[in-house]
């Protein structure tokens, strides 16, 4: 099927179903309430521009990336390390850009489904790029000896595309057998047992990821609705800057976060009345004062 049909026919309008618990059996998801409906695409323009045209997001990811980096030549040095040194890295906006899929989205008027997202991770692996300054990074921590870990929510089913995009991208050194850890099919999104097979197999100083369920599965969003009204979106996400404050000792030392305004866990959060929770203001315009 052509873009054209993807762009005018089955998926025009399609939802996200991701957000509405990609992760639950069939029966499960009927009965589930519904959540706010899903933050459009055209709210997403500005920051996709961000990533797309602004140097800031570079020096953001080279920040990130340099800093990365230096902990990491620091950790090596520490005397009577454990054997297999390893870094466990997120891919999508963590080390791969899929700003095509992104700019497809825009282009065609559609909204993300998981369907669209499959067909692109096995079809267009030659439009992915890299996010700015994972590939010196990766370099650089085999240079170091450590070997390097893609755990990503990308579908095992898919393997052989995203292998592919990661050798064009020079940043797939030996068998990437053990080092690949998709979602199986049908998987969960959950991160939590994969990460503890990795650690199983590896000592792991390092992780990166543009979502905090990359680091724990602590940071898991509650799925809201409507019904739950405005107080339960801001408590929820004043309990995610809380958990994000108390696991301060984490980041820029073991935990590595690129920024990522596009999409997110944090979108669960956003409710059907997104300028609702702006932050209050006294300001009022000039003429109305
Ligand atoms: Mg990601």
């Amino acid at each position: 099927m052509c873009l054209a049909c993807f762009g005018t026919g089955l998926f025009l309008g399609a939802s996200r179903p991701a957000l509405v618990g990609a992760d639950q059996p069939a029966a499960a998801k009927d009965n589930a309430p519904k959540p706010a409906p899903p933050f459009a695409m055209a709210a997403r323009l500005g920051a996709n521009l961000y990533l797309q045209t602004a140097a800031e997001y570079r020096a953001c990811c080279l920040a990130i990336y340099q800093a990365a980096e230096a902990r990491l030549a620091v950790l090596r040095a520490l005397p009577a390390q454990l054997p297999r040194p390893a870094v466990v890295m997120d891919l999508d906006e963590t080390v791969l850009d899929n700003a095509a899929f992104e700019s497809f989205l825009h282009r065609y008027n559609v909204e993300y489904s998981d369907d669209l997202w499959e067909y692109y991770e096995k079809n267009y692996q030659d439009e992915v790029t890299l996010v700015p300054g994972a590939r010196q990074f990766i370099l650089a921590a085999q240079r170091m000896g450590v070997s390097v870990v893609f755990m990503s929510n990308r579908t095992e089913t898919n393997r052989a595309a995203t292998a592919a995009a990661l050798r064009r991208l020079g940043v797939a050194d030996g068998p990437l057998k053990d080092r690949l850890v998709l979602k199986p099919k049908g998987g969960s999104s959950d991160k939590s047992a994969r990460r503890e097979q990795v650690a199983a197999r590896y000592n792991v100083l390092v992780y990166f990821g543009d979502n905090l369920r990359d680091f724990s599965e602590t940071f898991v969003t509650p799925r809201l609705t409507p019904k739950d009204g405005p107080d339960a979106y801001t408590a929820a996400i004043r309990n995610r800057f809380r958990q994000v404050d108390e696991a301060r000792c984490h980041w820029g030392v073991d935990w590595f976060v690129l920024p990522n305004p596009a999409y997110g866990e944090w979108e669960k959060l956003i409710a059907a009345d997104p300028f609702g929770q702006l932050r209050p203001t006294s300001i009022v315009p000039p003429k109305l004062r």
